[in-house]
Parts: C-alpha cells; structure tokens; sequence
C-alpha cells in the first residue's frame, strides 16, 4: 500500500495475560540481560504483563528501552466500576501502552465493537497508545468471512482520533491464539493489505501508511522468520512465547541485523 510503510519502525510485543506472579519478574531481567549483550536496535520492545505487577515491572524496566503495557482499561478515568482499572491509573503506574479489544476479553467479558472503542478513545486520553486487537474465528474463517468481519471490526473498534502515533492494529485469527495453528504467510499478506486499506479509508492515507500492523496468534521462534518478514506486517503481538525471556528475545531477534527500512 503507502509508500512509507517500508519505513514502519517494527515492534514486538508480549501479552503475559493472567499470568505472572513477582517471581516472573526474573523473565523480565533476563530479557534485559539478553538484549545487553546482543541487542536489537532494529525493533522497539513492549511488555504487558497483568495489572499487579505493573509498578513492579515498570521499576525492572527502569533505562532499560523496553516499554510497559496493560491488557485493557476502562473507558471512564475514574468511578464507581468495581475492579475496572482506568487509562488513567495505567498510565500512572508506568504503562506506556494497552491492549484492547483482545479476542478473549471480547469473549470473556462480551466486549462490543463499541466498547473497544471506547476503550481504545480512553487509552489516547490518558496518553497511551492503543493496541486495537481484531480477527474472525475459525468458523468465520470457514465462512469466508474474514475479511467481511474485519472490516466491520475495524470500522466498529478504531476511534476517529486514531493516529499513527497512538495506534496499533494487531491481526488475531482467534483460531491460531494458544492453538500453534498458524495462517499462511499468504494469507496473512491477503488480510494485512486489507487492514492497510480499510484504514485508508477510515484515518486517511497518510496515517494508514505509517501506522503498525501486528500480527499475532502461535508466533513462535520457529515462525518468526516466516511471519514478521510479510509484507504490511509490522511486528507481533505474541502470547504464550512471551511468557519465557529466551523465547520471547528469540523472536524478537528475529529482527536483528535485518533492514525493515
Ligand atoms: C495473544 O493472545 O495475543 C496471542 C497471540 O497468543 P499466542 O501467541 O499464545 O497464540
């Protein structure tokens, strides 16, 4: 698509979900260690632990370059919401950065379109970028629905305030999360063009040209190669690889000594 997507400064990024005690933070160290003595300057590094040990992680990754993000938020700053953390309290507690819209909150917690979208309007409020998670499950893939689905994802989910700057799309098939299932690197190609499009259409082109499209679902060191290097992809949003230092710098790696441009 745009001519500046060759320019896209890639990122990696790891999504703990509920797991993670204090000492996980031990991951986090070693992470650091490992990208002393060889790192990767080619790509930037988000960690998103759960919301307890974000204080903590935020002190581990003090100087170190490797940023800190939440897994979701509320959209109000503050209020009676029992158990909800606020954009605003995430920020405060060193995040720089929050997923949302994750499949498994849109499972688990029947998270609309709508309600991304308002989570994502409260992450550029509180000044932190917004990971805006889409993907057809694998009936819809069968269905032949994916990209009908993705694109009522996108037109539902991403804000009009949506910007280069404080947006990342990441690509989820639901169906290659957790499964080591994994799409083709075609069609990944085929769905990312896509996703660069739509959001042509809905920010303009020059955000859409510059903007981070991640994939993720079963990134793997074993795949990073094959899936990071697709055209329109832009990084990874990685799970369960990002729980172990050595997997996670594997993939990352991957990177390392490659022009992105
Ligand atoms: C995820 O849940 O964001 C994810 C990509 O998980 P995994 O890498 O474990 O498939």
């Amino acid at each position: 698509m745009g001519g500046d997507v060759t320019r896209i400064r890639p990122l990696v990024a790891g999504n703990w979900k509920m797991n993670g005690l204090g000492s996980s933070l031990a991951e986090l160290r070693s992470l650091q260690d490992r990208l002393a003595e060889r790192p990767v300057p080619e790509a930037d590094v988000l960690v998103c632990p759960p919301a307890t040990l974000l204080t903590r992680a935020c002190d581990a990754l003090a100087g170190s370059g490797i940023a800190l993000g939440a897994q979701d938020c509320h959209p109000l700053p503050s209020g009676p919401h029992t158990g909800d953390i606020s954009a605003e309290m995430l920020a405060d507690a060193g995040a720089s950065a929050v997923i949302v819209g994750h499949s498994e909150r849109r499972a688990d917690h029947g998270e609309t379109d709508a309600s991304v979208n308002a989570k994502a309007k409260a992450a550029f409020r509180a000044g932190l970028f917004a990971i805006i998670c889409v993907g057809e499950t694998e009936q819809e893939k069968r269905d032949g629905a994916t990209l009908e689905i993705i694109r009522r994802q996108l037109q539902g989910s991403v804000p009009q305030g949506a910007r280069a700057e404080n947006t990342v799309i990441a690509y989820e098939p639901v169906w290659a999360i957790g499964s080591g299932l994994t799409p083709t690197p075609a069609d990944v190609a085929e769905v990312h063009g896509f996703i660069r499009g739509e959001l042509s259409q809905l920010l303009g082109q020059a955000e859409s040209s510059c903007l981070r499209l991640l994939y993720g679902g079963s990134v793997k060191p074993a795949n990073a190669s094959e899936l990071l290097f697709v055209p329109d992809v832009n990084g990874a949003l990685v799970g369960g690889a990002s729980l172990k230092a050595g997997d996670f710098y594997a993939i990352l790696s991957a990177y390392a000594g490659r022009a992105t441009g």
